[in-house]
């Protein structure tokens, strides 16, 4: 078992300040699935972190998918009939759809229309678009500035490159003594947007280093991936490692201010599920749990059939369920380093729980052993009744964390306990640990 005390040096609160940090720095970096983007914000992250950078050829087969060419920009604005520029890339990297391909042309605002993409409802809010896997190019811009438009010839530049090049994703694994591994995975593909997704990228980053700082029972893998295609590319390349995969967690939207939800795996009863259930259930205000579905993010490749691995989704406001999701009001300003290290320390509850559950066997299990006698308490409260449900249910076939499931005590409490009575010599592990 490793030391807790150990590797709760950070506290959530610091530990949210440092994140948010993080995220500003990223901030304004222009992201895609691939390209220059998503590489500088890698090398940000390994100033940190020893994080591997992994190249994947564009045309690799991966799965069922290939990767797909590189995209990089350098510069785009769409020029009005007036002379000045009316779109610009320099002020935000949302304004152009990303995997824009190359464009220079004059044409008529009505053919440029078919290019622009607004947010009626939000007239003050500049939309997010992609275009992946479909050649095309657009401009994304407030509906406010879009009604200004006069009719005229407007000037259009992408400056892009769509070619041949490689895919890029950061992985680190951390060893612990057992080979069973935690996957903890979170997308690094948007441009500027705070909550989607440099909450979960910046929550990772801090909790590897965390982690990398302190002793382990369990090994951790972390990727910061591009969306979809890149933990495609991971799986397709690394079947032999998934299987070592006995918990995940997918990373993303954790600093807005609403509560933490939790999605389940596909396998629903995972130990990750079952730690994060119980971690939410005993918040206050109590997170929210959403069976599994396969629509949603990187989990939907984790949890499909030919793998099926236990990796669920941790979130605060569900993606879609806020209305600046995918928009400019997704920034820094959206977020806080409150809600961001409150998310930091339910994650680290969670995998506190995976870390040090264990199965017990009571060694005076007929009758209740005289805990006065040992000085195991002094009065009636918590933590004798943390002692009594240890005592009772170590039969060698329930676990500290079924143990916290039927009492509702705090699994930490329980594992105290558990500490206790092992140095009482009223308690031994089932299997040695
Ligand atoms: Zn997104």
């Amino acid at each position: 078992m490793s030391d807790p005390a150990a590797s709760r040096a950070i506290s959530g609160e610091s530990a949210g300040r440092d994140i948010l940090g993080l995220m500003t720095e990223l901030f304004p970096i222009c992201r895609s699935i691939t390209g220059a983007g998503l590489r500088e914000t890698l090398n940000i992250l390994k100033r940190r972190i020893p994080l591997e950078i992994r190249e994947v050829p564009s045309g690799t087969r991966v799965l069922d998918w290939t990767v797909p060419k590189e995209w990089n920009i350098r510069d785009a604005y769409i020029r009005g009939p007036g002379g000045g520029k009316v779109v610009d890339f320099a002020r935000s990297n949302l304004h152009v759809v990303s995997y824009s391909v190359p464009v220079r042309a004059t044409i008529p605002l009505a053919e440029l229309k078919a290019h622009l993409f607004t947010l009626p409802d939000h007239p003050d809010w500049v939309p997010y678009r992609t275009s992946y896997y479909r050649e095309d190019w657009g401009f994304c811009l407030s509906h406010r500035d879009f009604a200004a438009l006069e009719d005229g010839d407007y000037e259009v530049v992408i400056d892009s490159t769509l070619e041949d090049g490689s895919l890029a994703y950061g992985e680190l694994c951390l060893e612990g003594r057992a080979k069973d591994e935690v996957l903890i995975s979170t997308h690094a593909c948007h441009p500027s947007l705070a909550n989607d997704n440099l909450s979960g990228v910046g929550l990772a980053a801090v909790l590897a280093e965390v982690l990398a700082g302190g002793p382990r029972e369990l090994t951790y893998r972390f990727l910061f991936i591009p969306g979809t295609i890149g933990a495609i590319t991971w799986l397709a390349l690394n079947e032999d490692k998934a299987r070592n995969i006995k918990a995940g967690l997918v990373l993303t939207g954790l600093g807005d201010r609403g509560r933490l939800t939790y999605k389940r795996s596909r396998q629903g009863r995972a130990a990750v599920d079952r730690a994060a259930c119980l971690v939410l259930g005993q918040s206050s205000p109590p997170g929210r749990v959403l069976e599994f579905s396969p629509y949603g993010y990187d989990e939907r490749q984790f949890c499909s059939p030919g793998f099926d691995l236990p990796v669920g989704r941790l979130s605060r406001t569900p993606y879609g369920d806020y209305p600046e999701y995918h928009t400019s009001a997704d920034d820094l300003e959206f977020v806080s380093a409150e809600a961001l290290g409150d998310s930091f320390e339910k994650t680290r509850r969670i995998l506190d729980i995976l870390e040090q559950d264990g199965t017990f066997v009571n060694l005076s299990p007929k009758g209740e052993p005289q805990l006065g006698r040992r000085g195991l308490y002094a009065s009636p409260g918590p933590e004798e009744m943390a002692l009594l449900w240890v005592l009772n249910m170590s039969d060698g076939r329930h676990s500290l964390l079924d143990i916290a499931e039927r009492s509702g005590l705090g699994f930490e409490s329980l594992r105290k306990a558990a500490d206790r009575l092992t140095g009482a010599k009223l308690l031994k592990p089932e299997k040695s640990s």
